[in-house]
C-alpha cells in the first residue's frame, strides 16, 4: 500500500511539473522559431559577405599578363571556342579577374551553355561593366575594377531562368576553389598618389647618394 501511494505521489509530482512547464514551452516555441529564422538569415548574410568581402591592396600596377592574356584582356581578343580551361569546370568557388583579382562570378552563376566558353547567368553585384560593342550589336563585358575585357553578354536566349548569358574567355579569369583564400583585389594608385610616391622615391635616392658620398669622404679623412 505504501509503495502504491508513493508511486501515485511521484506521478502527481511529475504531472504537476509537466503542467507547470507547459505554458512556458508553448510560449518559448514561437520565439525559438524566430531565433532559428534570424540565425539562418545571419548565416545567409555572412555567406554573401564572405564572397563580397575581399581584401584590397593599393598597387602601382596590375598582375603581369603573358602575351596571349594581354591580347584577350587588353586588346579585346577572343580565345578559340572550346580551348579555355574553365569552360567545363564544375567545382565550387569564385571566378576572379586575372588582371586585378576582383571577384566576378560565383560557381552558382555558372551553367552549361555548350557554346565553347564558360557561361554565367549572373555576376557579383557591381563587378562587371557593360558597354556597346564596336560592332554596334553585341554588349561587351569588362571588369568594373580594371576595365579588362571579359567577353560579351547575351540576353533573351532562354537558357536559364535569369535569361542572361555572360560568355567569358577562360583566360580572363582565375578560379579560386571554395575555402581557399581570395587574393586581395588590386586597386591602382591615383595620379596624386603616384606623384607623391615618385617624389618620395626621388628624395630617398638623393639622400642615399648623399650619405654614400659622406661615407666615402669620411673614409678619405
Ligand atoms: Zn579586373
Amino acid at each position: 500500500m505504501y509503495r502504491f501511494v508513493s508511486v501515485l505521489v511521484a506521478i502527481l509530482v511529475m504531472a504537476t511539473i509537466i503542467w507547470q512547464n507547459q505554458p512556458e514551452t508553448i510560449a518559448a516555441s514561437p520565439q525559438t522559431g524566430t531565433q532559428a529564422q534570424e540565425k539562418k538569415k545571419t548565416e545567409e548574410n555572412s555567406k554573401e559577405t564572405k564572397v563580397d568581402k575581399q581584401e584590397t591592396k593599393r598597387e602601382t600596377s596590375y598582375n603581369e599578363l603573358n602575351r596571349f592574356e594581354s591580347w584577350v584582356i587588353l586588346q579585346k581578343g577572343t580565345e578559340r571556342a572550346g580551348t579555355g580551361k574553365l569552360e567545363h569546370n564544375k567545382k565550387k568557388g569564385s571566378y576572379i579577374c586575372r588582371r586585378c583579382n576582383a571577384v566576378l562570378y560565383k560557381s552558382d552563376h555558372k551553367f552549361d551553355s555548350n557554346c565553347g566558353w564558360p557561361a554565367f547567368d549572373d555576376e557579383i553585384k557591381g563587378a562587371v561593366r557593360r558597354q556597346r560593342d564596336k560592332d554596334g550589336y553585341r554588349t561587351e563585358i569588362l571588369c568594373a575594377n580594371c576595365d579588362g575585357h571579359l567577353g560579351h553578354v547575351f540576353l533573351g536566349e532562354r537558357m536559364t531562368e535569369k535569361n542572361t548569358r555572360h560568355c567569358v574567355n577562360s583566360v580572363c579569369m582565375k578560379f579560386i576553389p571554395e575555402g581557399e583564400k581570395l587574393p586581395a583585389k588590386i586597386i591602382l594608385e591615383t595620379a596624386a598618389e603616384k606623384k607623391r610616391r615618385l617624389r618620395e622615391e626621388a628624395k630617398m635616392k638623393q639622400e642615399a647618394e648623399k650619405s654614400k658620398e659622406k661615407a666615402e669622404a669620411d673614409k678619405k679623412d
